[in-house]
């Protein structure tokens, strides 16, 4: 199935206390196939897990699990690798009766795992980065309607087509009154189409909707649609109602770069605005560390490229203190698993506190954060500034 923000949600609630989980990201790519095969990497990945299983030490009945599953995996993608496009993410874990896989976008890239939780970061920057987006194009007698993400696009199988009178001369009507009659077969169209655009976003949620057409068609359109949607409009296009989907999409793709990027550099000026206030926001992953474990973020911004060593706590997932060598966790004396890269760990524990993330990809917007440590947090209460110089 494809990935969705519900999806991995549920992934990230997740946890089996006795058996271990196969987390498995695989770029299949069959469109941009390069020096190497997917199998190569597969085979190089799954060796990667016979690392992982020595570093959470294992009993003999769980390396057994273990390599059942790994056998598993190896079986469906020879049988079943070919359905795939772009990426795949698989969790497994057979004796705790977990198996799912996920059509994803080809920049979730190659890692295989083994934890007690699925390792979920590279799906939930994936997931941030590919937000369902819709788009419909409107004039005042159709529509056709577009969704998906911005890897995957595709026109939706709706597409409405009015008659409304006016086209053939006006009969032995009033000129007014045969305006009036147009302008409602307008307005029910508009109706219609709302309708159908927010019974999509009830089946599939949308994060961002795009309408092209005409500016004041536009305009009245979106005037007309369900507040839900109204607030999940980010912009408009021109179009013609014959675009090709490929056109459609790269307006989208434009109109919503446009917008992500102005939400970034809001959060960005509002992380450093309130941190250097010692108020709502801290920054460095010393210290964001610290408010994750006090489950006190609101929304993390974090360079794109960051990557720091740490550690955290295989029993209870507890982030251990950054630059600290304690070899068992803070919080509950579990065992401690040593990351070359903590930041994925660090914000999937807030994702799964329900924090929104932002990525900075932008060099200069990265470049402004990039002296306070290259991430921040904007906190949900007020701690105080820190009591220690
Ligand atoms: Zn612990």
């Amino acid at each position: 199935m494809e990935i969705t923000r519900r999806e991995v949600e549920g992934l990230g609630a997740l946890r089996s206390d006795q058996w271990p989980i196969v987390s498995l990201y695989l770029r299949v790519d069959k469109e941009h196939v390069t020096d190497d095969h997917y199998s190569i990497r597969l085979k190089n990945l799954l060796r990667e897990l016979e690392q992982a299983k020595e570093q959470i030490g294992l009993t003999r009945a769980q390396v057994v699990a273990v390599d059942e599953d790994i056998e598993r995996i190896r079986e469906f993608f020879r049988d079943h690798g070919d359905e795939f496009g772009q990426g795949v993410a698989l969790f497994a874990s057979s004796r705790a009766s977990l198996w799912r896989v996920y059509h994803v976008p080809r920049e979730v890239g190659n890692e295989a795992d083994l934890d007690f939780r699925p390792v979920i970061g590279r799906l939930v920057r994936v997931v941030e980065f590919f937000e369902p987006v819709c788009t419909c194009l409107i004039s005042r007698d159709r529509a056709r309607i577009f969704s998906g993400h911005l890897a995957v696009f595709r026109e939706v199988a709706v597409r409405l087509d009015e008659e409304v009178p006016g086209q053939h001369g006006q009969g032995g009507w009033s000129q007014a009154r045969f305006a009036r009659h147009i302008e409602e077969h307008v307005r029910q169209h508009f109706q219609r189409v709302g309708q159908v655009l927010f019974q999509l976003f009830e089946q599939e949620p949308f994060r961002f909707l795009v309408v092209a057409g005409p500016d004041e068609v536009v305009r009245d359109f979106v005037d007309g649609l369900h507040p839900y949607l109204r607030e999940r409009y980010v912009g408009s296009f021109n179009s013609l109602m014959e675009s090709t989907a490929k056109q459609v999409q790269e307006e989208t793709k434009r109109i919503i770069s446009a917008w992500q990027r102005q939400e970034r550099e809001r959060y960005l000026d509002l992380v450093l605005e309130e941190a250097l206030s010692q108020d709502m926001a801290v920054v460095g992953l010393d210290r964001v560390v610290e408010v994750v474990q006090m489950r006190n973020v609101n929304a993390m911004v974090i360079d794109d490229s960051l990557s720091v060593p740490g550690k955290y706590c295989l029993r209870c997932g507890a982030l251990q203190a950054i630059g600290s060598d304690v070899t068992e966790c803070q919080f509950c004396g579990g065992p401690v698993r040593a990351r070359q890269n903590i930041v994925p760990e660090v914000y999937a524990e807030a994702y799964r506190q329900n924090a929104n993330l932002v990525f900075l990809t932008e060099p200069d917007l990265r470049a402004r954060l990039q002296p306070y440590g290259g991430i921040g947090a904007i906190l949900r209460y007020r701690i105080g500034a820190p009591t220690t110089a």
